[in-house]
């Protein structure tokens, strides 16, 4: 595997005078370059401090991060990292500097010293990848959450980052916001070929995901394409997650006998291997 991203025996402790909690336990993971995860687990298992580490704001407290195959230990690579690997995070009202978009957007990439020229080329191409263009003069308060989120996305996009990590990015937003969200990330994923990491605890999220990971208790307990992760119910119940209604009603079903395969997952999916189920049953 081509990998981005290279966790190896990571663990990270929270220390203080009276108290430690070890927050990520001994975790190996590697991110395939141009690949869509998704991270779900239930509060406190780990993921913010994983992610966090991911791009250089934490340091593992033992075990190594590679980053495009740079160590994120090492301080003279901090900038790299952070060039490399983009965060977002949950409240976009702390994301959002400045009161004009464009200006908001411009501000990572001239922090990293890019051109004027250069920067107002990456502006608007980060803004339209985030259908929000034609907003580059607005003020961000104005907007919607889910307009703000995409306006921090874009100011991180335009520090032409390889990976996105996005820390639970759809909490604060509304269905309609969430929806701009995912649809934006998947294009970014798909048509820039940006990495894409997403912490969410909304589990129709993961359903467009390469690949999902279940964390515990600062452990990664299941790892594999959503339709086997969702299939497993009583596990994801196990560790205190929902399960998309769908899983939920083909795994009652074949509980109580009715023979169907519990891997579907969209609504047409399901709809369509009971309907199959059903015949097959005459
Ligand atoms: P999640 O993002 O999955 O909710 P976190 O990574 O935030 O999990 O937290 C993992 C564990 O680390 C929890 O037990 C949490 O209480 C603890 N923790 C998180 N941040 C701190 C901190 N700044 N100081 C001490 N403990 C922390
Ligand atoms: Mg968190």
């Amino acid at each position: 595997m081509d990998s981005i991203i290279s966790v190896k025996n990571v663990t990270y402790e929270y220390k203080d005078e009276d108290n430690a909690v070890t927050a990520v336990k001994d975790l190996s993971l590697n991110i395939e370059r141009g690949s869509f995860t998704v991270i779900l687990g239930h509060n406190g298992s780990g993921k913010s401090t994983l992610a966090k580490m991911l791009n250089g704001l934490n340091k593992p407290t033992s075990g190594d991060i590679f980053v495009d195959g740079i160590n994120t230990k090492d301080e003279q690579n901090e900038i790299e990292v952070k060039r490399k690997v983009g965060m977002v995070f949950q409240n976009p009202d702390n994301q959002i500097i400045a009161s004009i978009v464009e200006e908001d957007v411009a501000f990572g990439p001239e922090n990293l010293g890019v051109p004027p020229k250069e920067i107002k080329e990456r502006v608007d191409d980060a803004l339209k990848a985030v259908d929000m263009l034609e907003y580059k003069d607005s003020t961000p308060h104005r907007l919607s959450g889910g307009q703000k989120q995409r306006i921090a996305i874009a100011g991180i996009i335009a520090m032409s980052p390889q990976c996105l990590v996005l820390d639970e990015p759809t909490a604060m937003l509304d269905p309609k916001g969430r929806a701009e969200i995912i649809e934006t990330l998947i294009r970014l994923n798909k048509e820039k070929g940006i990495t894409v990491v997403l912490i969410t605890h909304y589990m129709e999220e993961a359903q467009n995901a390469d690949r999902v990971l279940v964390m515990n208790d600062g452990e990664i307990i299941a790892d594999d394409k959503p339709k086997v992760i969702f299939s497993d119910v009583e596990r994801l119940k196990k560790v205190g997650l929902d399960v998309p209604q769908t899983a939920e009603l083909l795994y009652n079903l074949k509980k109580n006998g009715f023979n169907v395969d519990t891997h579907a997952l969209s609504i047409k999916e399901a709809a369509d291997e009971i309907i199959r189920a059903l015949h097959s049953e005459e």
